[in-house]
């Protein structure tokens, strides 16, 4: 079975130039000049004209079905796989959980049982180590060795639930540098930030935007920094930041960098263009829909002019959404009187493609850095380069027919994730998915979905492209 995606503008992180697609089962095998492709004869023929052919997005960030805070993400594998292809993006790298107190391994097979035969588009794991002891530490060489996983999770947020202190980080640390994996961190210091939560509470402010105000900041960049200096002293071991959402720590990430270490960030939507004041901020219980961590941070400083200037810069590399979804009704409401109760988590797995393609409108970043931090930095940094993340012969047919001219208006009444609302609400942007290809099988086309569940496949993945 052939395809030929014809007359579109192909654009990658190196280049934009009209181009025709030609795929062959499951893989691409030529990007043909337009002039040479009249004579190649396709059994499908896909028109493109006017459009950008761009590689299928990757989100490096997912949490489907997490138990959090009493309840779980309200997207199990199927529904949160399948809006993800909606929105154009092919695979997702979800990350699988050992609770602490559990063997590694174990953690890992449940999240296979969750994803196994229910995933629409492909998808990965990262792992999330919620105890560092001697254990982990030899079921990480085995997960690099046996299992295709490559990257782990800690955190310096959550004490009592997946906090790390920072001895456990730093033997977890000398372990990656060992065996080639990416340390990811979630850099908040989560002591600090109880305390503010117990005396915002003492004092009766109970309200969502509390969330935010007791996590301020200056703790995002404080354990960013720790972080950094903890890879260092762990001779450098590669050191991603998940959810950058702050100046300050963003700064921290820029002089690692400029001093040419393996530091790198990813940063979410939802700090691109929600506030602490209009989102987290809104009357009575609504906030409660825009709690998430690392939180919203305020439109009265320069965070999130900041974080786009890093993404032009590279000092964000990715563009992840951290999906968490929870719905208002019976899970968000059980932190009703209490923010600290509220489950954690934004979900936008379907809008990524289509919000960060605004900032091209927007004039923040060009077409190929839109493709760059959604789909090809992705793919290198997680060892699917070149399988994923690319349009080139031999790899992947994961691949995103996107109309400049269309408009895209997100509201919880169309989109596709499980969730009674969205953090979007009323946004609307220029420019549509409109077709959306995952190896050679078109799953959605002109508004129809002709995707199915156990189409996507497990990628073991390789160590990161950006090593040295
Ligand atoms: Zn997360």
């Amino acid at each position: 079975m052939s395809l030929l995606v014809k007359g579109g503008i192909v654009v990658g992180a190196t280049g934009t130039q009209p181009a025709d697609v030609l795929v062959e089962g499951e893989k691409i095998v030529a990007v043909l000049d337009p002039a040479y492709s009249q004579t190649v004869q396709a059994d499908e023929l896909i028109d493109a004209t006017g459009k950008y052919v761009i590689p299928g997005g990757i989100d490096a960030h997912t949490h489907m079905e997490l138990p959090f805070g009493g309840t779980a993400a309200s997207d199990t594998f199927e529904t949160g796989t399948r809006a993800a292809a909606w929105g154009g993006t092919t695979t997702i790298i979800d990350f699988a959980v050992q609770r602490t107190g559990e063997v590694v391994q174990d953690g890992l097979a449940a999240w296979h049982a969750k994803a196994d035969g229910n995933c629409h588009i492909d998808y990965a794991f990262h792992m999330i180590l919620g105890g560092v002891d001697d254990d982990a530490l030899k079921a990480m060489d085995q997960l690099v060795a046996d299992e295709g996983i490559t990257s782990f999770k800690l955190f310096m947020a959550y004490p009592g639930v997946f906090y790390s202190d920072d001895g456990q980080i730093l033997r977890a640390m000398q372990t990656a540098r060992e065996n080639g994996a990416m340390i990811m961190m979630h850099a908040e210091n989560g002591i600090a930030i109880d305390v503010l939560v117990q005396q915002a509470l003492a004092r009766g402010e109970t309200d969502p935007i509390y969330h935010g105000i007791t996590r301020p900041a200056a703790l995002e960049a404080e354990a960013t920094n720790r972080a950094i200096s903890l890879a260092e002293v762990a001779r450098d071991c590669p050191l991603y930041i998940v959810h950058l959402s702050a100046s300050q720590a963003l700064e921290h990430v820029a002089v690692a960098r400029d001093n040419g270490r393996n530091v790198f960030a990813e940063t979410c939507p939802q700090y691109l263009y929600l506030t602490l004041e209009d989102q987290l901020g809104a009357p009575g219980f609504e906030g409660a829909k825009w709690v998430c961590s690392t939180p919203l941070r305020s439109k009265h400083e320069p965070h999130a002019k900041d974080l786009w200037k890093g993404l032009r810069s590279n000092d964000l590399a990715i563009v992840s959404t951290d999906h968490c979804p929870f719905c208002m009704k019976d899970q968000k409401e059980l932190g009703r009187g209490d923010f600290s109760k509220i489950p954690n988590g934004i979900g936008g797995v379907e809008h990524r493609v289509d919000l960060i393609y605004q900032g091209v409108v927007d004039g923040q970043l060009s077409l190929e850095r839109w493709v760059e931090t959604i789909a090809t930095t992705p793919a290198r940094m997680f060892g699917l380069y070149p399988q994923k993340g690319v349009i080139q012969p031999g790899s992947d047919a994961d691949l995103v027919v996107y109309d400049p001219n269309g408009t895209t208006r997100i509201s919880a009444e169309t989109h596709h994730m499980n969730m009674d609302h969205s953090a979007y609400e009323g946004f609307e942007i220029s420019g549509r998915v409109d077709k959306v290809i995952s190896r050679g099988s078109v799953i959605v086309a002109d508004g129809n979905y002709h995707g199915r569940k156990g189409h996507g496949r497990y990628l073991r993945r390789g160590l990161s492209s950006y090593l040295v």
